[in-house]
């Protein structure tokens, strides 16, 4: 590898851990704060950070993960969504078929690697934004699924305004993905009376439907159901572990109640399904073959 690419790798890294950073503050501010932008302070001591303390994980690193004003403890998210944004902004970079190529930087100047690039960039980061605000709040805000489904149907449209070999080509089934998935959860939604999903997941099964296309869009569903599955069985052990244990008597009353019918956010999982469908291709239970695709 030429000491050029290296750089950029490098360089894309660290454009992905600069907007984790700005992710962090979005997810964290919106809907409390009318300003998502605005100068950061010390949520308890409300000092002003300097610039020094502004640098994507290494700043969390020289303040040993402390405020230097009162010493609050900073939560690990921020380090940790920096990183992760780094890695699949460089994952996302390479994943573009072009970039195995040896033409590699002549490839990349190309307006069609970029336009690609960036709309990916800003789609997967909405579906970060997601992650974490429905972890934290059980609810997915509707403008940030709306501008998601929006990026993303114009991801799965812009081949048909530019001749683009790397965007995601699309058929008419690829079409149908996000409606289909969209109806999936509204259907648990509608008959559940809200209770099993929420009609959040439905809106967010929309967009990953146009971002995916079909099979990889149903293979994601299938994942998330499993991985939220896998999840519950690890949630309902560590309760029983607790019982056993009798560790459950010196818990708080909020937590003892944590069982299986405890709300559990599924924005998450429907992501971490997407993410794995699309990084390795997937195409559960061979639904090309069904369908000529
Ligand atoms: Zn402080």
């Amino acid at each position: 590898m030429s000491t050029e690419i290296i750089f950029m790798f490098v360089a894309v890294f660290l454009l992905g851990t600069s907007i984790g950073s700005f992710l962090n503050v979005v997810s964290l501010r919106f809907g409390v704060s009318s300003f998502v932008t605005g100068s950061s302070e010390c949520p308890k001591c409300k000092k002003g950070l300097r610039w020094i303390e502004l640098i994507p994980v290494l700043s969390f690193i020289f303040l040993k993960g402390q405020c230097r004003g009162c010493g609050l403890k900073i939560s690990w998210q921020y380090p940790l969504v920096e990183v992760a944004t780094g890695v699949l902004f460089l994952l996302l970079f390479l994943f573009q078929k072009s970039a195995f190529q040896i033409d590699y930087l002549h490839q990349m100047i190309s307006v069609d690697f970029i336009l690609t690039t960036i709309l990916l960039w800003i789609s997967w980061s909405f579906l970060i934004v997601i992650f974490i605000y429905d972890l934290y709040h059980k609810i997915i805000p509707d403008r940030l699924v709306f501008l998601f489904t929006i990026f993303s149907l114009f991801i799965f449209a812009t081949p048909l305004f530019i001749e683009s070999e790397f965007l995601f080509q699309g058929s008419f089934v690829d079409i149908m993905a996000g409606p289909l998935m969209f109806f999936f959860f509204f259907f648990f939604w509608f008959i559940s009376g809200g209770r099993w999903m929420g009609l959040g997941d439905a809106k967010l099964a929309l967009g990953l439907g146009f971002l995916l296309g079909f099979v990889q869009g149903i293979s994601a569903l299938v994942l998330s159901f499993w991985i939220g599955a896998f999840i519950a069985l690890l949630i309902l052990l560590f309760i029983r572990l607790q019982v056993m244990f009798g560790v459950d008597k010196q818990l708080p009353e909020q937590q003892k109640r944590l069982t299986i019918k405890s709300e559990i956010p599924f924005a998450p999982f429907l992501i971490l399904g997407a993410l794995t469908a699309y990084f390795f291709s997937l195409d559960l239970m061979n639904l090309s073959i069904l369908f000529g695709a």
